[in-house]
């Protein structure tokens, strides 16, 4: 009887420990993917993570063909969906890699239950995070709260299981169980096409990701820790959407640096890397613990803060990148072009929004869940509420970024500004960066009297 394998968050061959034991059963094997966008708590995709998926699905697609096999795409509540597979294919055993996240654990928690009831096999398997969040425990047995000491006891944690080598063959079975056609599912933008920048900066699929491993190891890891808060360098990895979309595992990312060359000769740059992956690793620690982490403040004194009357036109003038703050402008329109936006002008552009606007961090957290092509469940509210001030090991409240100076720090001769926003130092700025900072630092009050 065909095994099937249920990819997720795990678009790859290399590394994937559920399609390895699809294969090790010595059956055919199907390899599924359902589009879920039903199951009760399940957040649809953004805009830039459709496109994305759909461009992975594809190269997947062809490389599992290159094997013996292809890509079973459904639609459709997953647990549904997935029994209605193992029907179709009369399949035996159904493997998959663990999700994180609350409505996900659900659902695979109750088609587990089930599909064991029908004399089903069904076996999981940790690939997506380094360290499984209930195996990292305080000494009093709870979660973390604070990265350091968080990182310290994953650093003290046997080293990550060494990576899994790609399949060269995956047996298809005989005949395959019915498949969506990946064009209907409608993943790309049409009218208007707003994708074209997408198309010119990113190479999704599981090779492209690899090459892009190796090339940051080889030629940009050595300047890592010196230059990665500088958006103009061009010395961070670039490997989120990768990550996000599962092209490559973080056990892959983790091993190829330790061994690397470049690590032999860089080992503080090579450590701060490796500790940028101990951030993914926290966001994700810090979401299974605390599953409404996308519309909840994490510290609950901050329900006390009470926002202002939402301004429309400020939220546009931020998404659009026309505030008139040249480092905030170039942010907006670097991300509504690629989808993608460096790290420090992440930092700087959500701290304007709520700090100087005066505008709830969920809305700034929604724009990059749809605009961002590595939107994921766990950093992108992490992140947002650590800026916020409302998160786990979060900035301090009364840290307010000035987005001046943070220019004049990390984009010392101006050219990320020059590439993406030359004429904002000419639009009249939407706020005061001084006034705007003290109102934000007076509404604050209110979340200190409410510790
Ligand atoms: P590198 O510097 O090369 O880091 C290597 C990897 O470490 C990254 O690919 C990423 O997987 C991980 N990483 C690095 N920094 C962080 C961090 N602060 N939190 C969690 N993981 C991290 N990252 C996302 O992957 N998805 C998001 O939706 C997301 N939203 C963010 C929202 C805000 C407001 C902020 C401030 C940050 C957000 N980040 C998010 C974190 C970070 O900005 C990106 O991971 C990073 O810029 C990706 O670039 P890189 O791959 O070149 O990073």
């Amino acid at each position: 009887s065909p095994s099937i394998v249920w990819l997720r968050d795990d678009l790859r061959l290399a590394d994937n420990p559920a399609l390895r034991a699809a294969i090790d059963r010595d059956e055919p094997v199907v390899v599924l993917y359902v589009l879920d966008e039903e199951s009760d708590g399940i957040r649809a995709l953004g805009g830039a993570a459709r496109w994305w998926l759909h461009h992975s699905l594809a190269d997947l697609d062809t490389r599992l063909r290159d094997r013996g096999s292809t890509l079973v795409l459904r639609r459709g509540p997953a647990a549904r969906v997935v029994r209605d597979v193992v029907a179709d294919a009369a399949a035996g055993a159904v493997f998959w890699n663990r999700r994180y996240g609350g409505p996900e654990r659900a659902v695979d928690a109750e088609l587990k239950a089930g599909l064991r009831d029908a004399g089903v096999e069904v076996a999981s398997f940790a690939a997506s995070v380094l360290f499984e969040p209930w195996t990292v425990q305080t000494g009093a047995g709870g979660p973390y709260a604070v990265f350091t000491p968080f990182w310290k006891a994953c650093q003290a944690m046997p080293a990550p299981r060494a990576p899994l080598p790609e399949p060269r063959e995956i047996p298809g079975p005989a005949a395959a169980p019915a498949s969506d056609e990946l064009d209907g599912w409608g993943l790309l933008p049409t009218r208007p096409d707003w994708a074209e920048g997408l198309r010119e900066t990113w190479e999704p699929g599981e090779l492209a990701a690899r090459r892009r491993l190796r090339d940051f190891l080889d030629d940009d890891l050595a300047d890592y820790d010196r230059a990665r808060d500088e958006p103009a360098a061009g010395v961070t990895s670039n490997l989120s959407p990768r990550l996000r979309w599962g092209e490559l595992s973080p056990y892959t990312v983790w091993h190829e640096t330790v061994r690397s060359e470049a690590a032999e000769r860089h080992a503080g740059p090579a450590q701060r890397f490796l500790s940028e992956l101990g951030w993914r690793e926290f966001a994700w620690h810090t979401l299974f613990h605390f599953p409404d982490l996308a519309t909840r403040n994490w510290r609950a004194q901050f329900d006390a803060f009470a926002w202002p009357r939402l301004k429309p036109t400020h939220l546009e003038a931020w998404q659009q990148g026309r505030t008139g703050v040249p480092l905030v402008d170039a942010g907006m329109r670097e991300l509504w072009r690629t989808g993608f936006m460096h790290n420090r002008v992440r930092m700087v552009t959500a701290s304007f929004l709520v700090k100087n606007l005066l505008i709830d961090w969920r809305r700034g957290e929604e724009w990059f869940w749809d605009t961002l092509v590595d939107a994921d469940a766990a950093a992108n509210p992490f992140n947002w509420q650590w800026v916020a001030g409302s998160g786990a090991d979060a900035a301090p409240y009364f840290r307010v970024f000035n987005p001046v100076l943070q220019a004049e720090k990390f984009d010392r001769h101006g050219s990320y500004i020059a590439q993406w926003a030359p004429d904002s130092g000419e639009l009249e700025p939407l706020v005061d960066l001084k006034a705007s900072r003290q109102a934000a630092l007076d509404a604050y009050e209110a979340v200190k009297r409410a510790r």
